[in-house]
């Protein structure tokens, strides 16, 4: 049994959260311990989430853009894809990354554990390693950042070749002929245009009536343009209501919007509608630790649980459930457990969707400001006008910002095109400024970029 110390930190899973407050109380000087059933750190985001499924759409960015060349008078043959080489590929940055992690563990000496952790009580866990065995671990203080897995359909069971989950679909074992993605949100259409672009006829189906629930629909009209032409169908207010596994694909029964029922068939199905934390292993009930009816646990703005020396961050401590919001709360609560002052209060919180336009949010969005009745100014700048645009080859795109009436702060920035991603940095950095539009504007932005599209949308509102 381990001597409980005032000085020693144990951190329960090592993904974003984890890891990062791990390295981070090691910093400040605790002795920490941190606990994964994988042989390096990463968690969901670098083994089977945000990495892999990026590497797959740079592949698919790649093929696209040689269909589109055409356009441009440039044409290649027809892309031979080598599947095998494309999931070593990934595989290798993968490992890259993560090795990389299990070399910084070593480096920072701390105590990596391989296996589950549970509460025995609120100062014990017990851990069970990859053998089967368990021991005992006493603690001070301790971080949960279990994270969070997929939501499969009810009476749907995981670990099939042909209904997967989105682990299995970055597995890539094959290119299937046809795939129905359950479920419209960002993991959804990610994966989606990934295997489009490798040669699936992909169809989707959501059961609410748009895209992206949570992002404003102008963005989103502008990515299902694109994905229209990448998919076989997109089916709105449509659910699935059976699947059955056969010996060559997956018959699906469907639910349209006034209730008519189709059957369809498909090589394979990937179920992508959603996540869950994972709280309900963690013999939580031997501790005081509160859950919400979702199943996050509750912390108050220093990442503290009920129990005021155990922390909890990252997916398992609620939405957005996103590896940078993770990050920023490994911060605090390796802070707060060496004894600093740290609150977790961002003013934004970035959403990225890595599609082809890319979608990328932060703050108030238009949909929030109509229901919440907050009055704001808009400007919302198309991209056809810009000069980076067009020499990438492109018009599509928007660059959005919503500013306070009054006092012209910036409320909330959208943008939809390529880059997207990268774009938003500067509106998050508004933001946290607490940024008029006047400094946008006044802000020299290098030309020709697309960052240029920020300031344009800011002259829009003097
Ligand atoms: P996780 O990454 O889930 O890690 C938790 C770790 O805890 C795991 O390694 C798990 O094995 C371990 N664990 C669980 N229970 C125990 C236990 N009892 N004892 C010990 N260890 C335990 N986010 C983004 O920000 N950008 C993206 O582009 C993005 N893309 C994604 C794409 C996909 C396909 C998926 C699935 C997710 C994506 N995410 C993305 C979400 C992102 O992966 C998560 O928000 C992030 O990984 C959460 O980090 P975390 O540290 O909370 O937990």
């Amino acid at each position: 049994q381990a001597k409980v110390s005032g000085k020693d930190l144990v951190v329960i899973g090592a993904g974003p959260g984890g890891y990062h407050a791990a390295f981070k109380a090691a910093e400040l000087g605790l002795s920490v311990t941190l606990i994964d059933p994988e042989e390096n750190p990463g968690g969901v985001c670098l083994h089977r989430g945000c990495i892999p499924s990026k590497a797959l759409l740079h592949v698919a960015k790649l093929i696209s853009e040689a269909q589109e060349s055409t356009a441009i008078g440039i044409t290649f043959s027809r892309p031979k894809i080598d599947v095998d080489r494309v999931r070593a590929w990934k595989n290798e940055v993968v490992e890259k990354l993560t090795g990389g992690l299990g070399a910084k563990v070593a480096q920072q000496k701390l105590t990596y554990l391989r296996g589950m952790a549970r509460f025995k009580d609120a100062h014990h866990l017990e851990v069970t390693d990859t053998d089967g065995k368990t021991r005992e671990l006493g603690f001070s203080q301790a971080i949960v950042a279990t994270g969070s897995r997929p939501i499969m359909l009810p009476g749907v069971e995981t670990g099939s070749q042909r209904i997967i989950d989105s682990t299995g679909a970055l597995n890539l074992t094959d290119v299937p002929s046809s795939l129905l993605v359950v479920g419209g949100g960002y993991i959804g259409l990610e994966l989606g245009s990934a295997y489009a672009a490798l040669g699936s006829k992909v169809s989707v189906v959501e059961m609410t009536d748009g895209l992206l629930p949570g992002c404003d629909r102008d963005l989103v009209s502008l990515l299902k343009r694109r994905l229209d032409n990448i998919f076989e169908d997109i089916l709105l207010k449509t659910k699935v209501v059976e699947l059955k596994e056969q010996k060559n694909g997956v018959a699906v029964t469907l639910e349209g919007k006034k209730g008519e029922l189709t059957n369809r068939r498909f090589d394979k199905v990937l179920i992508a509608i959603g996540r869950k934390p994972n709280s309900e292993q963690l013999g939580l009930d031997k501790t005081r630790i509160e859950k919400n009816d979702k199943g996050f646990i509750e912390v108050d703005g220093q990442q503290r649980t009920a129990e005021p020396h155990i922390f909890a961050i990252g997916d398992i401590a609620g939405e957005p459930m996103l590896a940078h919001k993770a990050y920023a709360e490994a911060e605090v609560a390796a802070e707060v457990a060496a004894g600093g002052k740290a609150v977790y209060e961002p003013r934004a919180i970035p959403a990225v969707v890595f599609t082809d336009p890319e979608i990328a949010w932060c703050g108030l969005t238009e949909t929030q400001a109509r229901e919440q009745k907050i009055k704001v100014k808009t400007a919302k700048l198309p991209w056809r006008g810009s000069g980076r645009c067009l020499t990438l080859g492109r018009d599509d795109g928007i660059t959005k910002l919503i500013v306070d009436p009054e006092t012209d702060r910036i409320l909330g920035i959208a943008v939809a095109g390529p880059g997207a991603g990268e774009l938003i940095a500067e509106g998050v950095l508004a933001m946290e400024m607490a940024a008029l539009s006047e400094d946008l504007r006044k802000t020299i932005h290098p030309h020709p970029t697309l960052s240029e599209t920020l300031y344009d949308a800011a002259r829009m509102l003097s």
